[in-house]
């Protein structure tokens, strides 16, 4: 997942609660507000206390409307400079203040900085839409693009001055001044739905946990899946015992192993009904309110529904060509699924059971029957997969495809303990950003893995801001006494936020408004990353016995190889059913006419979902496209579109050789350019074509 936190679209968050009265700091003792003098300028988080924050996005946002009415006022006429760029520049102490916050809220947050958040994120909505609803600030832009064919800008500027424009007008800047009111409180509203959404599915994730009593209870998990449940006991105050929660590392194992069936199914019950229990912390009226005033803001800007007015933004452009693809994976992927669902029935027969298989029996059955088909035990793999082990791999890839070098800065500030800093450096030695990686769960984190940064790529002055980025993971954690020690999937999750990474530090991009590629193409930098993971070269640089070193046996990685088509089918229903219920809650030209329950199972009926596999996200805790920001809404296919491409881009690494350089100096092309062009000419120009479905059929075996 990868979280942009600029100014202006991280900003979209909100609601009606004011915090209690605090003491606000004077300026002077506000490190937020005064000069950084840090190592590479990352912020002082040490001196950072949460009563900083208002204050400082406060001034932060009185300068950026003071600047924004000084070029709306101006008497010159307007210039790219005085206008395009002035707006460009404009917001510098916001873009370096809210980022801190925005980064905090999600991956430390605390009732404090909710409270905050709920006080801060209308006032930033606000601006937002003060800037792009300003009559005579949008007269200036668009005089500029009018007159764009006889400017002659630059590549670069044109298309800068092409995207300000463009996001005035999908901004409402068209509007008329009933419209614009309208629009506004629709903002507003869809901001303050969303921090809700968010706050409650915290407090559902965190508000489960399954305590176990007796040893009999634990039958068939690993040693590490009891260690780890014992270890959480602890921390919880009931030594003796096992916790286990929804987290990723703690929730998967357990329905994988247990063969307490019965508790099995308490666990996913707990895990798939949250936020949807008629309570206050539901999220179910929040879903359709949400859906229903994306249509009517749609309808306003002159779109047939919020996923028109999103995609056009995309590649895919049209939700038509969205579901034209999901619909061509669909009919195999669920023809798969349905083949697998029969081998594990088959197992549950052969061992006498008298039932039929269950959504909280795949992940069980699925591990036996790959046991038993490929010899192949998940947990065998971890000892190979230690956390340390796996970011030392990535930074493999990225020293033999770039030539960067990843440096342990102790000496760094950060925000948690478990967080780590990292210098960049490029092939030549010069200084490229910072990293930081942030990798286990806590109570104050979202659930999910994100890559986000604290600044941005762009030159100021002549001269290029170098990026400070952060990698946020939910991974397990040491247990017993062992190190943390991976799964497969989280190894691959990490060089994932690793790739998104890469794309942050490379950027080359000149200006935070060309900072970005599209929703359905940032997933190709990540996604792609992950190949390299599993590649046996690669493997036996990092994948190494955490107490022996032994590298990883070729027989292991063989099996490996063998089975990574095994559940392809579970895996691509579950993915293609929550991102189909995410374009049919966007494609509705008004409010659902139904409840939330309701239209999501006609959705599901429609593709007829197998009965025993539950899409990857309900609606009640999807929280990419209803959390705080909804930055996925009608952009959950962005997964499989972006796989498209990187299964075809790698493919040129296989056929030119894994790090071939050329290859690579092509693909970081890719990279540095970002937003700066349109992504299928870069695509096209670093593999001579479009891309092919084919080797994403082929990797999944759908063909
Ligand atoms: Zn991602």
């Amino acid at each position: 997942m990868f979280m942009r936190t600029s100014v202006l679209i991280a900003a979209a968050l909100a609601a009606g609660i004011t915090v209690t009265a605090r003491q606000a700091p004077a300026p002077a003792e506000n490190p937020l507000l005064k000069p950084w003098t840090t190592p590479f300028g990352v912020p002082p988080f040490a001196e950072i206390k949460p009563e900083h924050f208002v204050p400082a996005i406060k001034a932060g946002i009185a300068e950026q409307r003071k600047e924004i009415d000084a070029i709306a006022a101006s008497a010159a006429p307007p210039s790219f400079a005085n206008t395009i760029e002035a707006l460009e520049n404009a917001g510098e102490l916001l873009g370096k203040v809210n980022p801190v916050f925005s980064n905090q809220q999600s991956s430390n947050t605390n009732a404090e900085l909710q409270a905050i958040n709920r006080e801060v994120a209308p006032m930033l909505a606000a601006l937002r839409d003060d800037i792009r609803l300003n009559p005579a600030l949008f007269a200036r832009v668009k005089t500029l693009w009018d007159a764009r064919a006889t400017l002659k800008l630059p590549p670069v500027q044109a298309r800068l001055l092409d995207e300000t424009y463009k996001s005035f007008v999908r901004g409402g800047a068209n509007l008329t001044p009933a419209q614009k009111e309208r629009f506004r409180a629709v903002n507003a509203e869809i901001t303050s739905l969303g921090i809700k959404f968010g706050d409650n599915l915290l407090r559902d994730t965190n508000g489960y946990r399954l305590v176990l009593e007796q040893q009999a209870d634990l039958k068939g998990l690993p040693p590490s899946v009891v260690a780890a449940g014992a270890d959480a006991a602890k921390a919880a105050g009931m030594p003796g015992k096992w916790v286990y929660t929804l987290q990723a590392p703690s929730i998967w194992p357990f329905l994988q192993y247990a063969d307490n069936r019965e508790l099995r199914k308490q666990m996913l019950t707990a895990y798939t009904t949250r936020n949807d229990h008629g309570d206050q912390y539901d999220n179910k009226a929040l879903v359709a309110q949400t859906a229903a005033l994306r249509a009517e803001r749609a309808r306003l800007l002159g779109y047939k529904t919020h996923a028109d007015y999103v995609l056009e933004e995309n590649m895919a452009k049209t939700p038509d060509k969205v579901y034209a693809l999901l619909t061509q994976l669909w009919t195999p992927a669920r023809a798969m699924a349905l083949r697998e669902a029969a081998d594990q029935q088959a197992l549950i027969t052969r061992d006498g059971g008298a039932f039929t298989l269950e959504a909280w029996d795949w992940r069980y059955y699925q591990e036996k029957v790959k046991k038993a088909r490929f010899d192949l035990d998940e947990q065998a793999l971890r000892p190979y997969f230690k956390l340390d082990n796996v970011r030392q791999g990535a930074f493999y890839v990225a020293n033999k495809l770039y030539g960067l070098t990843f440096t342990p800065r102790p000496d760094l500030p950060v925000y948690h303990p478990e967080v780590q800093a990292f210098e960049v450096k490029d092939a030549d030695g010069s200084h490229l950003g910072v990293y930081y990686s942030d990798y286990h769960p806590r109570p104050g984190k979202r659930v999910g893995a994100w890559s986000s940064t604290f600044r941005s790529t762009r030159v100021k002055d002549g001269t290029r801001v170098t990026p400070v980025v952060v990698n946020v993971c939910n991974f397990s954690r040491p247990a017993g006494d062992e190190p943390a020690l991976l799964s497969l999937e989280e190894a691959g999750t990490l060089f994932h936020e690793f790739g998104h990474a890469l794309n942050s530090l490379l950027s080359k991009s000149p200006y935070r408004g060309l900072g970005g590629f599209p929703r359905d193409f940032v997933e190709v930098p990540s996604q792609i990353m992950e190949n390299w993971a599993l590649e046996p070269d690669v493997l036996a640089v990092y994948a190494k016995h955490y107490k022996t070193g032994e590298v990883i046996p070729a027989a292991l990685v063989e099996k490996m190889k063998k089975s990574a088509q095994f559940d392809q089918g579970f895996v691509t229903v579950e993915y293609l059913a929550a991102s189909i219920l995410d374009m049919d809650w966007h494609t509705l030209t008004q409010g659902p006419a139904q409840d939330t329950t309701a239209f999501e199972q006609a959705s599901m009926a429609r593709i007829t979902l197998p009965p025993d596999i539950v899409p990857r996200y309900r609606s009640p805790y999807f929280n990419h496209i209803f959390g705080p920001g909804g930055g996925y809404a009608s952009g959950y296919y962005a997964y499989i579109w972006s796989e498209v491409l990187d299964q075809d881009a790698f493919q040129a690494f296989r056929e030119k050789g894994l790090f071939d350089q050329a290859t690579a100096r092509g693909f970081r092309t890719i990279l540095e350019k970002g937003g700066t062009d349109d992504p299928m000419a870069l695509y096209k120009a670093f593999r001579g074509r479009e891309p092919s479905v084919e080797p994403l059929l082929k990797k999944r075996g759908l063909k």
